[in-house]
């Protein structure tokens, strides 16, 4: 098995930590069953924040896979999440797994229709649910699983939450939720790690927390492609019930935005992006931001807030519909710094 070199870049201060931790022994030991219990007492006890709220309506669009390079695909789910797999003669890389291992089965059904090569790495990108359920049959496939350091810490931490708040998909897809497992990385890293499969380098980055922390970029750099992670979609108003810095999440947008090294964004929801639609989110949010920022300086409460501040120059944007918890998320953040999820 081999294990990847963690690769300090050549832009970084030599005092940035770059490191790697492997637990391939204790994979079992990782590997934790559901407990429904707690999913329910979580329920049950009204500890489900604004966070669970659902997404819009689901449009039925169904999911397709798009070739954006001779080695590299985007299984493109508009009502759900996304995958990217790369294609190489010594295997396959997957990022994100969908959310039961049931639809991670369908996600390997459509690899298996391009190749027939091993499946050596999954990378999650963050700790969400719909990125890490399928993680399961993944793991029967014989995958090697990779996350930022955060990811693998979160995943553990809310897992009745991710769960609670799932149950609605896995009623609507007729999904059994004793069927999911807790299924943590083999592999960990901080800052930044490089894979080489087939003659291929995979650059995993981490700019500290987006829309939460261990948001996870992976730069496919010969096809000039990056996959982003929750920290970013298209056209579309964010969740703020995850985020510890939107700050932080402003700034790693710009420098996103400012790289030379892709063409095409591959991001974990939504359909192929470009640049200028990160400098769009990345300008909506500052807005958002300020906006509220500026609300919480004044005095003003969360309920005038919710009724006063209705962004009007956003309403075609997808999710502008959960605008009144995203202002009571932020509101959390703003007033205290608390962010209730992770609690
Ligand atoms: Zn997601």
């Amino acid at each position: 098995m081999p294990i990847p070199k963690p690769v300090l870049p050549k832009d970084r201060q030599p005092s940035l930590r770059t490191q790697t931790h492997v637990a391939l022994g204790e994979r079992l030991a990782a590997v934790l069953m559901l407990m429904v219990g707690a999913a329910l007492a979580a329920f049950a006890t009204g500890a489900l924040p604004a966070a669970a709220q659902s997404y819009e309506p689901h449009t039925g669009q169904p999911a397709v896979v798009k070739q954006v390079a001779s080695d590299l695909y985007f299984f493109y789910d508009y009502d759900g999440s996304n995958s990217v797999f790369l294609v190489t003669d010594a295997g396959v890389l997957v990022i994100d797994t969908r959310e039961h291992p049931r639809a991670g089965q369908n996600l390997i059904e459509r690899i298996r229709k391009v190749t027939d090569k091993p499946i050596k790495w999954v990378i999650n990108s963050h700790f969400h649910g719909d990125h890490t359920y399928g993680n399961a049959a993944f793991q029967a496939a014989g995958a090697t699983f990779l996350a930022q350091q955060e990811t693998a810490r979160l995943m553990k931490l809310v897992q009745p939450k991710e769960m609670a708040r799932r149950q609605d998909y896995f009623k609507e897809h007729n999904y059994d939720p004793n069927e999911v497992k807790l299924i943590l990385p083999d592999v960990t890293f901080d800052d930044q790690m490089s894979i080489y499969l087939g003659g291929r380098e995979i650059r995993l980055m981490y700019f500290g927390p987006g829309q939460q922390p261990g948001d996870t970029f992976v730069l496919f750099p010969h096809d000039r492609a990056l996959f982003t992670p929750g920290a970013f979609t298209s056209h579309s108003m964010p969740n703020m019930a995850f985020t510890t810095s939107v700050d932080n999440w402003i700034k790693l947008l710009d420098k996103v935005a400012a790289r030379e090294d892709y063409d095409v964004i591959l991001p974990a929801h939504g359909d192929v992006a470009h640049r200028e639609d990160v400098r769009e989110l990345q300008s909506m949010l500052a807005d958002e931001y300020a906006t509220v920022k500026g609300a919480v300086a004044k005095g003003t409460t969360l309920e005038q807030a919710q009724q006063t501040l209705t962004f009007p120059q956003y309403k075609d944007w997808r999710n502008y519909t959960r605008l009144k918890s995203e202002i009571k998320n932020l509101y959390e953040l703003i007033q205290n710094g608390k962010r209730s999820y992770f609690e």
